[in-house]
């Protein structure tokens, strides 16, 4: 076995409920502009027919519980709670119809993000990393695994900061659904274990401050929570 000369990065994983064993995580996709009203709050009207993406590295996990701190390079740090799918099964130029079945399970994600950095990426028809792909810019909660809960189609989600509700909506409003996603995906990409998709957020969205606590659920996949630390010295 070779040395490293420097330590190898941790492997990322996640808690499945009711289970002791972990997710392993691979990708983080990304959905953008999935809900009608959220895409209408960012200033574009509803697309319906082409999902684009954006990623994470998995390096950028935090989990559901942890403090966040406040990221450098911005002045808008801004939540988004959305629906995440972990695949589970090889998936490449798959059907809508067979999609579901590579699906593992779900968990409850807060797309954290520099807001103005990603508004001055987009108005420059420039990349949206700096806006979205930073340290603990992916909170994750445990999966749920569709054997025990099932494929949250109809699902309330919400997201409270500091106990006043600001994002209410339901999964049946995602404009892409999670098979058009996964079916669209795979065009692009072998899908497989230890990839997850961020399914996008729904309005009401906004920006948090140091000493924030975010509290999402989606009823049948679970909750999430984390709080907004101070800025990094
Ligand atoms: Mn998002």
């Amino acid at each position: 076995m070779s040395a490293y000369r420097f330590a190898p990065p941790p492997d990322i994983s996640l808690p499945i409920a009711g289970a002791s064993d972990r997710y392993a995580v691979r990708r983080i996709f990304c959905v953008g502009r999935n809900y009608e009203a959220h895409a209408k709050e960012m200033g574009f009207a509803a697309d319906r027919e082409s999902p684009f993406y954006f990623t994470k590295a998995p390096f950028d996990y935090a989990p559901s519980g942890a403090t966040i701190a406040y990221p450098p390079g911005t002045a808008n740090f801004h939540y988004e709670m959305e629906l995440v799918v972990a695949i589970g099964a090889a998936a490449f130029r798959v059907e809508e119809a067979d999609a579901l079945r590579s699906v593992f399970g779900y968990a409850c994600g807060l797309d954290m993000t520099r807001r103005d950095l990603q508004f001055q990426a987009r108005d420059k028809s420039r990349p949206w990393d700096l806006g979205k792909d930073f340290e603990q810019a992916a909170v994750l909660s445990a999966v749920v695994p569709v054997a025990q809960a099932g494929h949250p189609t109809a699902a309330a989600i919400e997201l409270r900061v500091n106990g006043v509700t600001r994002q209410s909506s339901n999964t049946a409003l995602l404009m892409n659904g999670v098979p058009a996603i996964i079916a669209d995906l795979s065009r692009f990409y072998r899908l497989g274990p230890g990839d997850l998709i961020y399914t996008g957020t729904p309005d009401g969205v906004g920006p948090v401050q140091p000493g924030d606590v975010l509290e999402g659920s989606i009823a049948g996949v679970g909750t999430i929570a984390a709080k907004i630390g101070p800025p990094l010295d």
